[in-house]
């Protein structure tokens, strides 16, 4: 039998049975009842004048609270973005916090922070699982994250030969990897393509490893949809 492709984080609703996605959702859309989800508070909407710390908190733990929203995220954070770095802190802190309390994996923004990321998993002796999205770092970075937990997700990035991780996602320990799309506007069969080149390995083997990943960070026995 053929595994499903495992989409980890994309932003959007692809109705497809051979495909389980984790789509990202703006805090103010509602849960939809099929499919699987995750919400959180970016690092950028600090820049929004709006923006209210408490409020968003708030909203986010009443949309956590559903079965199909499988994690917190994106949440993170970003060095290269305006935001003040402090208040990046406080923020991915209260999330780190929640996400512990409710139980839910998170998927973190990460924009040259591994070392911050790192320290406050420690701090926090976080147990929940972390999926760092869009990684493009070279083999120390993999073997540093992948060290601490921490599993690593790959995106479109893998279609361009001169990326970093085109070289080091071979050093990436296969139980710590995931496939995504994110904005991209491209089929995750795609991905899966390219990173089956890039590690020489049969697509179907890939599909297997990934989807068993995703089946054991979740642990809820969720099955493959029927073919
Ligand atoms: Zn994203």
């Amino acid at each position: 039998m053929e595994s499903s492709y495992t989409n980890i984080h994309t932003h959007s609703i692809v109705p497809d049975n051979q495909i389980i996605s984790i789509v990202n959702l703006d805090l103010e859309t509602p849960c939809p009842e099929q499919g699987y989800y995750s919400y959180g508070i970016h690092p950028w909407d600090l820049d929004n004048v709006v923006f209210q710390i408490d409020e968003a908190m708030r909203l986010l733990e009443e949309r956590l609270q559903s079965p199909n929203v499988l994690a917190l995220g994106e949440a993170g954070l970003d060095k290269m973005h305006k935001a003040c770095f402090e208040r990046q802190i406080e923020l991915f802190e209260r999330q780190i916090e929640l996400s512990e309390a409710l139980k839910k994996p998170m998927i973190l923004h990460d924009v040259r922070s591994h070392n911050e990321i790192i320290a406050l998993r420690k701090k926090h002796k976080a147990k929940q699982p972390w999926i760092l999205h869009g990684f493009n770092g070279t083999e120390k970075d993999a073997q540093q994250l992948v060290g601490q937990g921490i599993c690593l997700s790959v995106g479109e990035s893998l279609m361009h030969p001169e990326r970093k991780i085109c070289k080091s996602l071979k050093f990436i320990d296969l139980s710590h990897l995931f496939l995504e799309t994110d904005m991209a506007e491209i089929g995750i069969e795609k991905v899966y393509e390219a990173a089956a080149n890039l590690l020489e390995m049969d697509i179907n083997v890939l599909k297997t490893r990934i989807f068993a990943n995703f089946a054991a960070l979740w642990n809820t026995g969720k099955t493959e949809p029927a073919s």
